[in-house]
């Protein structure tokens, strides 16, 4: 269990019916937070419910579509109801639809910046008027170091994630009086099922430009998730922290 200690915090992480989300959001409640499992994959959130009823952790699964305001509304209406709090917030839904500018359509464009930014500021302004409420609160948004270096391919992911970390940066200065943390964690090339699709060539160039020459594990992100909601970056806000194996520095 290592020494940081989430007893008695209540937890939202979107996007956790699998993949790096899912990871987060085990590794909070293997701390000792309760936590609120959270997808619009149907499916993904059964499974990862599945697997926290079995691990004997306490929390619920609220299906929710991050795009979607009411959807929102009802996750943090259904967090309320059952543990009374919020304390802490992952915002790690997120999507790709890669290809290059000139074949971008306008439906890829707008899904990607929906998903990744809106959804952000969506979640991020419900569950921060809960937060000035009980005065305390931390955040973490899932940016990307793409967001950071740019990637061909990927201009609507890549303006998503910047879009994030300026985001982040604003809310964290408007929060921080109200003892609110607001950071971004920027993962390089880590393995699960949304890399799992990258061509071969694309895999090949990650590796080359990382200087520990390997890809990143859901569980290196979650770690440096676990440290910016835990008291012990209780002094850092507007951060953002990449898990990237060097990539970028
Ligand atoms: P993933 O395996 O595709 O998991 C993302 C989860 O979020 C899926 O269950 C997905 O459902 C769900 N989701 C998508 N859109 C949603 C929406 N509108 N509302 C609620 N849930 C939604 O992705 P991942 O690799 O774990 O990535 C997690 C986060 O890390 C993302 O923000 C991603 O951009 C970021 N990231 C990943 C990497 C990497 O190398 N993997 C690198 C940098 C940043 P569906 O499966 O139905 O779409």
């Amino acid at each position: 269990m290592g020494g940081i200690v989430l007893n008695g915090k209540v937890s939202i992480v979107t996007g956790s019916g699998r993949g790096i989300g899912f990871t987060i959001a085990r590794k909070l409640a293997e701390h000792g937070s309760s936590v609120v499992l959270s997808d619009y994959n149907q499916e993904g959130l059964e499974k990862a419910a599945e697997e926290f009823s079995e691990s004997g952790f306490e929390f619920i699964a609220i299906p929710c579509d991050v795009t979607r305001k009411d959807q929102v509304e009802n996750l943090v209406k259904k967090a309320l109801e059952k543990f009374g709090k919020i304390d802490i917030l992952v915002n790690n839904a997120g999507i790709t639809r890669d290809t290059l500018l000139i074949r971008m359509t306008e439906e890829q464009w707008d899904a990607v910046l929906n998903t990744n930014l809106k959804g952000v500021f969506l979640m991020t302004q419900a569950v921060s008027r809960v937060m000035i409420k009980q005065q305390s609160g931390k955040i973490v948004n899932i940016s990307s170091v793409v967001g950071l270096m740019g990637n061909a391919g990927q201009c609507n992911y890549s303006a998503s994630k910047a879009g994030v970390i300026g985001f982040s940066k604003s809310v964290a200065k408007e929060l921080a009086s109200r003892n609110i943390n607001v950071n971004v964690v920027a993962p390089g090339y880590i393995e699960t099922e949304m890399t799992a699709t990258l061509p071969d060539s694309v895999k090949e160039a990650f590796l080359k430009a990382i200087p520990q020459k390997k890809a990143g594990q859901p569980e290196d992100v979650a770690n440096a998730v676990l440290f910016l909601v835990s008291s012990l970056s209780d002094y850092i806000t507007g951060q953002v922290l990449n898990v990237d194996g060097g990539m970028v520095m």
